[in-house]
């Protein structure tokens, strides 16, 4: 009686898994594209110098206000969270939570 719609519906949601299996993988590639990029650029700015090395004493957090992010050059905007320290010559610097993190993670040494 219901012979080929079973069949029919399976075949649908086999195509409907792998379409967003597909969009899933597909964005997961994106997002490590992006990591990759935000890593190199936090390399090349602990390489030249635009990054401190040294961990930052002290800390704070709060709401953004437009600051640039020091690690991704991007707006940290009032709806995000940013992260401050006061850095090398007493500069301040801000980060996004994330960014924050990866550069803590990027300038310690590895095998530490
Ligand atoms: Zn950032």
């Amino acid at each position: 009686m219901n012979g080929g719609g079973g069949a029919a519906i399976k075949g649908f949601t086999v195509r409907l898994l792998r379409r967003s299996f597909a969009s899933m993988a597909n964005s997961l590639w994106r997002v490590s594209m992006e990591l990759e990029a935000l890593l190199q650029l936090i390399r090349q700015k602990l390489a030249d110098g635009r990054l401190p090395h040294n961990s930052i004493p002290r800390v704070w957090g709060g709401q953004g206000n437009n600051e640039v992010c020091g690690a991704c050059d991007r707006i940290i905007e009032k709806n995000q969270f940013v992260m401050e320290g006061i850095g090398a010559a007493m500069k301040a610097v801000q980060f996004h939570v994330r960014c924050f993190y990866y550069w803590d993670a990027e300038r310690k040494p590895p095998g530490r």
